[in-house]
């Protein structure tokens, strides 16, 4: 309503208690600031996006055309998805990962982020605490919130190449530890575990009874000597207490489809198909047959973007590693360069001095207008995130304003 002012955190009692605890994103102010400069006509560089810069593939978008003209798709389907979506994802997933689930293991849901919401909304009780690796993505720890759960950060670095050991683990773990956390590929870091590490981890959930939630929605962007496992296949045992995340978004460029899916035990499936069928009901059926496209087609589209990534990936971390203060771990997975920026912290950019990575990507938004994504936006201050889904010339062109700023800046 016009006149009453939003936002209630100073307001208690008009705002619910846990939905006034999510935590504004920090990367809000800057994506919004970089927004507005490229509406004021500014040539902003643009390295925060979370997605593929290609466009869907035509077969898919072709069999949306086509659901668009079908009646069938004008009414309500079942909660959990089209069957034929279902059996779809059951062999693609035995197909990519190896994993061995029938349809009805399978809910489609509205993206990856749905899932991760159901599941947490499924698998916590008030306080069951949650083992989340960070750097993280942001929305695991609001998630787990919301769903009443806790979660424990359990922090990484580049000298572990940001992957979390199971004595970490253990060291946080308690009785109320009821889940693990699970992405690899990485969002932000990129980073891709190896079978042997993903064995360990697993192991050591089983034996705990712990859950594992393992996301895979960047599955098929891994590089170089990178390979993906799946925690699940690789330790069988975890079978009754796994469920995976995955969906289109990532691998066939279909971010704004809102298309993803989780993969469980029959009762959490279904647990989680009855919440949904009180918060969603079906997954829009247009989008659900353009999934339908992408998961039965071949892995052609995604192998040539791969081919692209892989290109900027090696541009990117060479031109990071190149400016002096920045060090850059080289990612194996997804579409993102996590450098450690500490060294450039505590520095002058005329006349400005950030003390934090949050400040400097104000600062370099300022004054260079280059936008990248601070650390403190995934529990790792001191680092930024750079997507390399933007074009070759705008990657280098960023970079390069990012080194000349740094090259004139002063102690
Ligand atoms: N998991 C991870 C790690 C992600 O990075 C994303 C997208 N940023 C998602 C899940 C969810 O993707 P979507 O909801 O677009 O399918």
């Amino acid at each position: 309503m016009h006149g009453v002012p939003s936002g209630a955190p100073g307001r208690p009692g008009r705002i619910s208690r846990r939905i006034a605890a999510v935590e504004p994103s920090a990367t809000l102010a800057i994506d919004a600031k970089a927004k507005a400069l490229r509406a004021g006509g500014v040539d902003v560089v643009g390295f925060g996006a979370g997605e593929p810069d290609f466009a869907t593939p035509e077969a898919i978008v072709e069999a949306a055309v086509a659901a668009c003209r079908d009646p069938r798709n004008h009414r309500y389907t079942p909660t959990a998805g089209l069957p034929e979506l279902r059996e779809a994802i059951a062999a693609k997933t035995r197909r990519d990962s190896g994993l061995e689930v029938t349809a009805s293991q399978v809910l489609v849901t509205n993206g990856g982020k749905q899932a991760v919401a159901n599941t947490f909304a499924t698998l916590l009780d008030d306080g069951d605490e949650v083992l989340v690796p960070a750097p993280y993505w942001t929305t695991y720890p609001e998630a787990i919130r919301l769903a009443g759960g806790v979660p424990v950060v359990v922090p990484t670095d580049e000298s572990t190449c940001f992957q979390v050991s199971a004595a970490q683990l253990e060291e946080v773990a308690t009785e109320r530890t009821k889940a693990l956390l699970f992405v690899s590929p990485s969002n932000p870091t990129g980073a891709v575990y190896p079978r042997r590490a993903i064995e360990i981890l697993g192991h050591l959930a089983a034996e705990r009874g712990w859950w594992v939630v393992a996301d895979e929605i960047y599955e098929h962007l891994v590089y170089g000597e990178g390979e993906q496992c799946s925690m699940p296949v690789v330790v069988p045992e975890l079978a009754e207490r796994a469920v995976v995340v995955n969906g289109v978004a990532k691998t066939y460029a279909m971010t704004g489809w809102r298309v993803g899916w989780m993969i469980g035990p029959p009762d959490v499936v279904e647990a989680a198909t009855n919440l949904q069928s009180h918060t969603t009901s079906n997954v829009n059926n247009v989008a659900q047959r353009a999934a339908l496209a992408a998961v039965s087609g071949d892995l052609s589209a995604v192998a040539e973007m791969r081919a692209v990534f892989d290109r900027r990936r090696r541009t990117i971390c060479s031109m990071l590693s190149s400016i002096p203060g920045v060090s850059c771990f080289e990612p194996e997975g997804a579409f993102y360069a996590f450098p450690n920026l500490t060294g450039l912290l505590g520095r002058s950019y005329e006349g400005r001095r950030p003390r934090t990575t949050l400040e400097l990507a104000e600062v370099v938004l300022d004054l260079v207008n280059v936008a990248f994504v601070p650390g403190e936006a995934f529990g790792a201050p001191g680092y930024a995130r750079f997507s390399y889904a933007l074009s070759d010339e705008d990657l280098e062109k960023g970079i390069e304003r990012i080194a000349k700023l740094v090259a004139g800046s002063a102690d």
